[in-house]
């Protein structure tokens, strides 16, 4: 445990330390993010600071994810609240962003209409609306716990006006087209999730997680409600998990959809679909 009146950099290192005693891998860099955004609001640390430091140490060496410890993760360089209700943002997801500023790029003043079914925090909806500046959009999430948190970081994020967030099963009772609908559904098979890494299935929601069976649950109810809420021309941009392209193309292909395009994330994984709606 630390006390009030250390330096800064005597903090950093004792923090590190202590991570690196935990096992935790990237201890250098977790210590400095603790201590940026917990303790640099004066060197000495003052007191308020060392209990916030303490607190958050003692969360993070009993294995709660460093973000979650935090409250706050960054997507899209915006910074997205995080409840239990909510997946963390990851950053493979931007490469759902980078898909809708490719395609839409002729489009990017329009007045578009966009739709992200299980909003979570809301960070795909939100990031696309601050690309897209005179677009709005509607969120919507099985979780009411996520509605709220996605509502506070569309304000947070500076797009609340043009942001609704709604509770609902996928799209049951909208009638509404939409111009992009994206969407990072839940996508792990069921009996995949025991063996997920221990950040992710201990703390991440398993309502964000589990994909049924076979972990296409969730891209049948898209494939399903996807051609009656896309405007003609419009695109659907969805995530997927590793080897499901194929699969996830067949019941798109079935529901009429046309496959414009497969994105690669970072670590150079097929990431992102983009289908069209050529009625
Ligand atoms: N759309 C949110 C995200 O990309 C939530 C996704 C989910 O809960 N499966 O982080």
């Amino acid at each position: 445990m630390l006390a009030a009146g250390e330096t800064v950099s005597a903090a950093r290192k004792a923090v590190a330390l202590a991570l690196k005693r935990a096992g935790i891998a990237d201890f250098t860099f977790e210590a400095r993010i603790l201590i940026e955004d917990l303790a640099s609001d004066g060197d000495p640390i003052g007191e308020a600071a060392v209990v916030r430091l303490n607190d958050a140490l003692a969360r993070r060496l009993a294995g709660e994810p460093l973000w979650r410890v935090l409250g706050a993760r960054e997507f899209w360089g915006l910074s997205f609240a995080l409840t239990p209700a909510t997946l963390e943002p990851r950053p493979d997801s931007e490469t759902l962003i980078e898909a809708a500023l490719g395609h839409l790029a002729s489009r990017r003043h329009d007045k578009l209409r966009v739709l992200d079914l299980g909003t979570g925090t809301g960070c795909l909806l939100i990031a696309t609306l601050r690309e897209f500046p005179l677009a709005s959009g509607l969120g919507i999430d099985l979780s009411p716990g996520a509605v709220a948190t996605a509502t506070g970081n569309a304000a947070r994020n500076g797009v609340g006006e043009r942001a609704v967030f709604r509770q609902g099963d996928w799209t049951d009772g909208i009638a509404e087209r939409f111009d992009l609908i994206l969407s990072n559904p839940p996508y792990i098979g069921s009996s995949e999730i025991a063996g997920l890494d221990p950040n992710v299935r201990e703390h991440d929601p398993l309502l964000a997680l589990d994909g049924g069976p076979d972990g296409l649950d969730a891209y049948r109810a898209l494939a399903a409600a996807l051609p009656r809420h896309l405007e003609p021309g419009g695109l659907a941009i969805l995530e997927i998990g590793a080897g499901q392209e194929e699969a996830v193309m067949a019941l798109m292909a079935e529901a009429g959809l046309c496959h414009l395009a497969s994105r690669r994330d970072l670590g150079g994984h097929i990431r992102a679909l983009v289908f069209q709606h050529n009625p």
